[in-house]
Order: structure tokens, then C-alpha cells, then sequence
């Protein structure tokens, strides 16, 4: 009954008709009465205070006023006409003006009568006018003529020019709010509901638009939001305990051989706190008997390689093989030679796969794979393809997981008979929160310690002017024996335009910096890929001092040596970038330095990131400005991730709502993971109906 009547189409809605109807679809998609019981005001007004005519002033805003009316006339000509009319108060008198389409106020307006006006106020000349104000007709007996708090609609300009202003949209909205036929049925237990202390479902809708003031108006947002993040959250709760609940994870629980001999024998440093706590997390996951699919978030140069290489071992010491994905073949390369360097002195066989691996290498390779003589593969993408097939896959690692999709990921995979555990790792650190709501998931582990006596970066900004006394210095660190990154934008790879910029670049550097006395390398994406390893080899062993490069060494790149980033046209980068790239130097045990170059006039965003990176190293810290200044949708690309557009609720703003839901969810399921209780039906019901029947099918 209820659901018949919110799906009604928005024409047969009183006050609308097709003719509205077909605007209010086109313009802002309200097709039913529904869809605009849930376009919601974007701000409120406060009306109950009036304002005097003598009063006014040029920033006065928005104002409410009350007076007579008089000398209603049409003034001007051609562009020009426009309706005039005289509003007089006890204190004065002001100008009401309308310039487009007027012919229905001015019959409309009587001389004489008191009305209330409400708009901005408008100074020209030392005179006030108030252009197209809101007018109404004053009637004292009336005691709903100032409404507390009015709602206001977000307009576009076919509305506006069509009449349909927030008080039409206000006036449909009542209509419906207090028709009998309206129901909204609640769907979420009241034990669950109580202790939050949220108000109900209809009570929320019903104040949103016509709140009496701020406190009922922030509960109904507050209802509202939650529910927004409530069914994300029992789908990706529900998805764990299916997880969990499966069982056919690999069972991983004898304690290592390989492990032990590694931690005590071949580990060079002491693990942080953070490290440890982060492997005993993973332990645990991959001994219990269900799949692991965890999230490792640690800022650049926090130490994931090493966390990953134990649970590697942990996993080849009960018999199983690993694999690590990383998402370049630079990075994929420096991994293998990292951990094959690691593992020399261990019975552990390494090998890598890439799309450049040749012929022979890979026969042999894929030959070991399926008989289990080799222990871990590390490469690219190349390990999703079809005719790679390990003999048992128990655990997959994947790095900077941001440029693998899900389904890319799932490959790995989809092969195998037991679902090998997952682990992903992720530089781009967000908010806790925002990184449980995105990856729903996935258990979370945060790296949140950097190593001991790990000097924080020192970052500067310079405009080109000074690029003599950059080059300078970069010459005083050179001479201490130090290296240095100069990196160039590269938008996209293939762009002639940057690629020019890189070269030029490289000229200039060289102008400073005269071969033989210095050794330049220079590497871009388009080059081939054994150029590439041959210049990043030269780099690594010191044979070269700078490293020309786009961002293909964004990503992990580990030259300890090297203590100076020089990053130039800093402003034409975002700030994850920035990040990362400022991550390839700082791991040394000498201080290190980035250097931001600026040419270009800025604007906002770009002060701000460049900003925001003299101030601080820390990721977390980082991504929140992100966040701000692109908002979650760009920064994270929700919408490859499948979230949904949420109307309120703030991803970045509202983790203590996104909490509750989240806990709720998880309270919920643990109690009746099939929701087969009678006090959850409607919420089962709910969930069908709102989210894919089949999955909540599949609940029971
Ligand atoms: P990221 O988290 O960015 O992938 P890496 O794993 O590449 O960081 O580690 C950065 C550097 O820090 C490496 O040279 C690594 O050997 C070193 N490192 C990792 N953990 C520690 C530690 N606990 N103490 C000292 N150095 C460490
Ligand atoms: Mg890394």
C-alpha cells in the first residue's frame, strides 16, 4: 500500500500536472512522488526574524521585510522593462523589482495590502531594492505566515523561470507529508534503533523538509545519513560473515620454520611495533580456517615489503606457494631483487614473471609453478594470465592495490580449488573509516609508525626564479655523495607536449650539471623496458647522480642513497602524487629533501597541496586535504567502486555516523546472521527490496 502510493507518478501529484511534471523529470529527476519526498532542502532560512527598512544595508543578505504595497507599475523599455513596486514599512521605503516574467505578480499584487517579502537585498546608488523577492500576502489571523526554519530547494534556472521555487517545492512536499495515504514503514528494530537514539524513519523524512528548528532538523539528517551507510554496511557485514562462515579457507596454523630462521638469523633491523603487531594480525587471519582478505594501509616507506615477505613465509611454511603483484614492472623487478636479496641465505626460491620475461625464462618458470618447486612468484599483471598456474596458491599479496581492480584481482584465483588468502597493500593511507566503508570488505591493518631514526623528509617550495640556488644545493648534497630525483609531470605517457618539457628538462639539468663530471640518467615510461632496468640499475648502483624521470618512479621505487627529490612543476600535480613521489627519498639514515618547483601562476588547490606538503609527512594527514579539495568520489573512484551517491551522508565527514551503522550492521548479524528473527523481517524485506533480491536470497 505504502510503497503503491510513493510510486506514483510525480503528474498526479496536486499542484503539478504533466506540463510540470515532464520539467520536474528533465531538470532534476523526479519521477514519482518518492523521488521527491527524497529531494532534500540543501539549506533552511531562518524567517522569524523581520528586518526595518531603515535598517538595511548593501551586505544585509537576505532579508525578511513587511510592508504596504504601492505604485505598482512596468517601467523601461525593450531589455530593460521591468515590474516595479513600492514596499513601505514604518521606518521607509524600498524597491521591489521583478525583470522576467512578471505578468503573473503584477496581476497578482494589490495595492495597499500588507504583504511579506522575503529576497536580497540590493544597494545601487545609495538606494535599496530587493530583486524578485518571495511575496506573500499578509494575513495575521494566519500563524503559519513565518514558518522557523524554511526549507530551501536546490533550483535550476528552468525551475525558477517556470514559478517552481522552494515554496512550490515546499507546499508538494507538505502535500504529501501529511497525506493519509503516506506511510513509511520502519525497517530497523527498535532494540537497534533505541540506543542510538535515532528518530524514526517517517519522522525523519517528514523533518527534514520541515524541521521546527535546528535540533529536530540535525536528528532527521542524522537518521537519514545513517540510513544512506546502514545498507551499504549490512551487505559488506553480511559479505564477511559469509566469508567467515564458508570455513574453506587454508587452515595455515603451524608455526614456522622459515619464519623463525628468518627473524632471527637474516631480519637486518628490529621490527616497529606497528610491523609486529600488523604480522601477529595476519597470523592469526591465515591460521583460522577462513579466507583472509585483509588491508594493509601504511604510508610510503612505513615498511610493508618486509610484512609481506613474512606472511609469505608463513604461508610457504605450511606448504603452500605465494605470489606478489605489484602494478609496474619497475616495481615489480626492485620487489624481486628486494626479496630475493632477502631470502639468499634461505631454502626459499624466488623467481619473477613480467611481460617482458622471455620465452625460455617463462617455460622454465611456469614449468616450476606447477610442479611447487618454486616457492614465490612476484611480477605484474602478467600473473593473472591463463597459463599461469601455481600447483597451490595459499596466499596472493597485492601491492598499491589502487591500480588493480577488484575483478583484475579476482583472477589470480578464480583457477584455484582453495581460495588462496589475500592480503593488499595500499600507500595511499585514507581515514580509517572511510577506508572500511570503501573496502566493506576487507579487515583493515594500519602501519602507523614509520622505522626508528627515520629523519622526516624536509620540504620546500621554489619558484623558478631561484632555480639557480636549487641547483646550487642539489651540487653541495651531489658532493657529499648523495643522489637526487628531478621529476617531471607526465600527464599521460604519450603526450608530446610533457615528453618535450621532460627533455628540455634534461638539457637543463645537463647545463648544470656537465657530463663527464656528473652522470645523468633519464627514464620515461614510452622507453623499453630493458632500457629502463639498465638506467634504474645504473641509478640504483651509483653510477648515475640524478635520475631525469616522469612518475614512473612514483611507485615504491627504493634507492636509499638517494636524499634529494626535485619535483618541477610541483602545481600540476595531485597531492597523493606528490606523496609518493616525495616517499622515494627519506629512506636513508641522512636528512632528506624535496623540493617543490613552481613556474605557473596558482590557484587555490594547488597553493593549497603545495602547502599542505611543507607542512607535513603524514599520509593520513594528507589524503584528508585530498579529500577535501576533491571530495571522496575523485580521490577514491567510488563510483568504479560501486558505492552509491549518497545524498548526506559525508564519507569524510561523517565517520562517527558511518561507525554506528557499520556496528549496528555487525551487532545485527551477529546475533541473526540469516535474519530469520521475527523483529528483523522488515528489515530482511527491506533489504530485498532495496539492494539485489538475490544476494539477500541467498541470506538464508
Ligand atoms: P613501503 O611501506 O613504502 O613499501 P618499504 O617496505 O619499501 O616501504 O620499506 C622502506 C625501507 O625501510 C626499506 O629499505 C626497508 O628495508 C626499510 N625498513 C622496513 N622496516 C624497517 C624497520 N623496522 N627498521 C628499519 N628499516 C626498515
Ligand atoms: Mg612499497
Amino acid at each position: 500500500m505504502s510503497t503503491q502510493f510513493l510510486d506514483t507518478p510525480i503528474e498526479y501529484l496536486k499542484g503539478v500536472g504533466p506540463q510540470k511534471a515532464e520539467i520536474l523529470k528533465a531538470e532534476i529527476s523526479v519521477f514519482t512522488f518518492k523521488d521527491l519526498l527524497y529531494y532534500f532542502p540543501f539549506k533552511y532560512i531562518d524567517k522569524t526574524s523581520l528586518s526595518e527598512v531603515k535598517d538595511l544595508h548593501p551586505e544585509a543578505g537576505n532579508v525578511q521585510l513587511r510592508g504596504k504595497i504601492s505604485n505598482v507599475k512596468i517601467v523601461g523599455v525593450k531589455a530593460g522593462r521591468r515590474l516595479s513596486a513600492t514596499l513601505r514599512d514604518a521606518t521607509g521605503k524600498v524597491e521591489l523589482l521583478w525583470f522576467k516574467n512578471f505578468s503573473f505578480v503584477e496581476k497578482a499584487l494589490k495595492e495597499d495590502a500588507i504583504y511579506t517579502v522575503y529576497g536580497k537585498v540590493n544597494a545601487f546608488k545609495g538606494a535599496f531594492s530587493v530583486p524578485h523577492p518571495e511575496i506573500k500576502l499578509y494575513d495575521a489571523s494566519d500563524k503559519e505566515n513565518i514558518l522557523p526554519m524554511e526549507p530551501v530547494y536546490p533550483l535550476t534556472e528552468k525551475l525558477k523561470s517556470r514559478f517552481m521555487d522552494s515554496r512550490y517545492f515546499m507546499g508538494l512536499v507538505k502535500h504529501l507529508l501529511l497525506h493519509p495515504d503516506f506511510q513509511l514503514e520502519e525497517y530497523i528494530p527498535e532494540s537497534v534503533l533505541k540506543p542510538l537514539k535515532m528518530i524514526g524513519r517517517k519522522a525523519a523524512l517528514y523533518y527534514i523538509h520541515l524541521p521546527g528548528d535546528e535540533k529536530t532538523r540535525a536528528a532527521a539528517e542524522r537518521r537519514i545519513k545513517f540510513d544512506e551507510m546502514f545498507t551499504l554496511a549490512m551487505r559488506s557485514e553480511k559479505n564477511k560473515v559469509l566469508r567467515l562462515r564458508e570455513h574453506n579457507g587454508i587452515p595455515m596454523n603451524k608455526s614456522g620454520k622459515l619464519v623463525n630462521e628468518f627473524y632471527h638469523n637474516h631480519l637486518s633491523f628490529e621490527l616497529t611495533n606497528a610491523q609486529k603487531k600488523v604480522i601477529r594480525e595476519i597470523k592469526s587471519d591465515m591460521a583460522k580456517g577462513s579466507r583472509m582478505n585483509r588491508l594493509l594501509q601504511g604510508d610510503v616507506g612505513s615498511g610493508k615489503t618486509i610484512v609481506a615477505l613474512f606472511s609469505m613465509l608463513m604461508c610457504i611454511d605450511n606448504g603452500f606457494q605465494a605470489c606478489l603483484m605489484a602494478p609496474t614492472e619497475i616495481l615489480a623487478t626492485q620487489h624481486y631483487l628486494t626479496l630475493k636479496d632477502m631470502l639468499s641465505e634461505m631454502p626459499v626460491t624466488v623467481d619473477l614473471l613480467t611481460g617482458s620475461s622471455n620465452k625460455k625464462h617463462r617455460q622454465s618458470l611456469l614449468e616450476r609453478l606447477s610442479d611447487g618447486s618454486l616457492n614465490i612468484l612476484i611480477g605484474t599483471h602478467a600473473l593473472i594470465e591463463d597459463e599461469v598456474n601455481f600447483k597451490q596458491l595459499g596466499l596472493a599479496v597485492i601491492d598499491e592495490q589502487h591500480r588493480f581492480g577488484v575483478a583484475q584481482r579476482a583472477k589470480l584465483w578464480n583457477r584455484s580449488v582453495l581460495k588462496p588468502h589475500v592480503l593488499v597493500m595500499t600507500a595511499t593511507p585514507i581515514p580509517r573509516t572511510l577506508a572500511m566503508t570503501i573496502h566493506g570488505e576487507l579487515d583493515v591493518s594500519v602501519i602507523d609508525e614509520l622505522p626508528k631514526d627515520r629523519k622526516p623528509v624536509k620540504t620546500l617550495h621554489r619558484e623558478e626564479i631561484y632555480r639557480g640556488e636549487v641547483m646550487a644545493f642539489l651540487k653541495r648534497e651531489l658532493e657529499k655523495g648523495r643522489q637526487a630525483y628531478v621529476v617531471y609531470p607526465l600527464i599521460e605517457e604519450s603526450s608530446k607536449l610533457d615528453l618535450n618539457d621532460l627533455k628540455t628538462g634534461y638539457d637543463v639539468v645537463c647545463s648544470y650539471f656537465p657530463i663527464p663530471q656528473y652522470q645523468i640518467s633519464l627514464l620515461h615510461g614510452k622507453m623499453k623496458s630493458d632500457v629502463k632496468d639498465f638506467e634504474m640499475h645504473r641509478f640504483k648502483s651509483g653510477i648515475t647522480q640524478i635520475m631525469i624521470s616522469t612518475t614512473v618512479i612514483e611507485v615504491g621505487v627504493n634507492v636509499p642513497n638517494a636524499s634529494v627529490m626535485i619535483i618541477e612543476n610541483a602545481n600540476r600535480f595531485g597531492l597523493s602524487q606528490l606523496h609518493q613521489l616525495r616517499g622515494r627519498v627519506g629512506r636513508g639514515a641522512e636528512q632528506s629533501f624535496c623540493v617543490l618547483m613552481t613556474k605557473d601562476e596558482m590557484n587555490y588547490p594547488s597553493r593549497k597541496r603545495i602547502k599542505t606538503m611543507c607542512a607535513t609527512n603524514n599520509g593520513f594527514e594528507i589524503s584528508k586535504v585530498d579529500l577535501e579539495l576533491r571530495g571522496p568520489g575523485d580521490v577514491l573512484g567510488t563510483r568504479q567502486s560501486g558505492l552509491p551517491d549518497f545524498k548526506l551522508l559525508d564519507l569524510v565527514k561523517d565517520e562517527e555516523i558511518i561507525d554506528l551503522a557499520k556496528r549496528a550492521s555487525a551487532f545485527i548479524l551477529k546475533n541473526d546472521p540469516d535474519l530469520s528473527a521475527s523483529e528483523n523481517q522488515a528489515l530482511l524485506l527491506y533489504l530485498q527490496q532495496h539492494q539485489d533480491d538475490h544476494f539477500w536470497s541467498r541470506v538464508s
